[in-house]
């Protein structure tokens, strides 16, 4: 079922269900996540929940049962969904949060559902510098808060001036960049929360240098990545963050031999061997397992531990 449903009228629902009073979203049993992230791979979410706006989300959040597991998932740009599905509850927000508006000559305030390139173009239109990194990053502005996405010189730390969120029971709260504590595709903030819009800064720009500025990046990643494929991005961090001279994940992969490396139909990406690519037929097990070996073959190599940058959520198919 993909529309809008009450409690009262679904087959086979949670228990938990039962609990929760009216909502004006929209309640799905039984989403299929493989159709919904980028890698393609994924068993069922219980429930996904989409909701009409934060008010919505936050009487969801107040009345849903404690003992539930809660999961947010943004465009799917970054995770890797296990085979098993995900048990609970999965928050997606939608075109309810994908608003962007020009609150002055510099900033922008934009929903958390909004795509980070539609963020690059909205700056670009106001004449608004230092944003362009976001042109060719999938995901959407919840997500890059919660990895602190960056491409290019430019992370999300540098623009993000505030963020609102809501916590486990609800409440609303906003948070300056500095209490989030970001770094390298990190973010420190603790406790479940979920992003529903940010207040980002950047500095006055020319347009055409800007719009020039992100068909450089654009072409620059169709040259050395697999932006078409299902992959889910750059899969360990680099062991030095963002350093020019420091350790790449993509060299230590190539030296260690992984290049081309396959697993069933998961394959490390012949362009660029820091992602993984499902060409069709991969499950999320292949996919996990070939990061896996990846990582073993680096540390025999190199004495180098990587660590996954991709997301793993989800449970193993029994
Ligand atoms: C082809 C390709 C290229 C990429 N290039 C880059 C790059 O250059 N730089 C870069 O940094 N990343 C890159 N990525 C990775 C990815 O796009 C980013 O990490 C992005 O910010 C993830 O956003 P998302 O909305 O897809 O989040 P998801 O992948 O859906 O989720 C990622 C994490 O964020 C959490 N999350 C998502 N939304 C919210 C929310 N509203 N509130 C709280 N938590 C939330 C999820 O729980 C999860 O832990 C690339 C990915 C692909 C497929």
């Amino acid at each position: 079922m993909t529309a809008e449903a009450t409690p009262q009228n679904m087959n086979n629902a949670p228990d938990w269900l039962a609990a929760l009073p009216p909502l004006r979203g929209k309640l799905m049993p039984d989403v299929v996540l493989g159709d919904i992230c980028w890698f393609r791979v994924g068993g069922s979410a219980d429930i996904v929940f989409m909701p009409a706006d934060a008010e919505d989300l936050s009487t969801f959040l107040a009345a849903l049962p404690r003992h539930v597991p809660l999961t947010v998932l943004g465009a799917g740009s970054n995770v890797l969904v296990r085979d098993g599905g995900i048990r609970g509850a999965v928050i997606r927000l939608g075109a309810a949060f994908g608003e962007i508006t020009q609150t002055d000559e510099t900033a922008l305030m934009a929903g958390a559902a909004a795509l980070d390139v539609r963020v690059a173009r909205a700056a670009a239109e106001a004449s608004i510098a230092g944003l362009a990194f976001y042109r060719g990053i999938p995901g959407a502005m919840g997500g890059a808060v919660a990895m602190n996405a960056g491409a290019y010189g430019g992370e999300t730390r540098d623009v993000l001036v505030e963020v609102e969120w809501l916590d486990r029971d609800g409440e609303h709260h906003v948070s300056a960049v500095d209490a989030l504590d970001l770094s390298y595709r990190h973010n420190g903030h603790e406790g479940f929360k979920v992003y529903t819009a940010v207040r980002l800064k950047g500095a006055r720009g020319d347009k055409a240098k800007i719009l020039a500025a992100m068909e450089e990046i654009s072409d620059k990643r169709e040259d050395s990545q697999p932006v078409k494929a299902r992959t889910g991005g750059s899969t360990f961090k680099n062991p030095d963050g963002t350093s020019p001279d420091g350790l790449k994940a993509w060299k230590l992969i190539d030296a260690a031999g992984c290049r081309g490396l396959r697993v069933g139909d998961a394959q490390v990406s012949e362009q660029h061997c820091n992602f993984l690519i499902n060409h069709g037929v991969a499950t999320a097990a292949d996919l996990e397992a070939l990061g896996e070996s990846v990582r073993q073959r680096v540390h025999d190599t190199s004495g180098v531990d990587l660590h996954w940058e991709i997301k793993r959520m989800g449970e193993a198919r029994a």
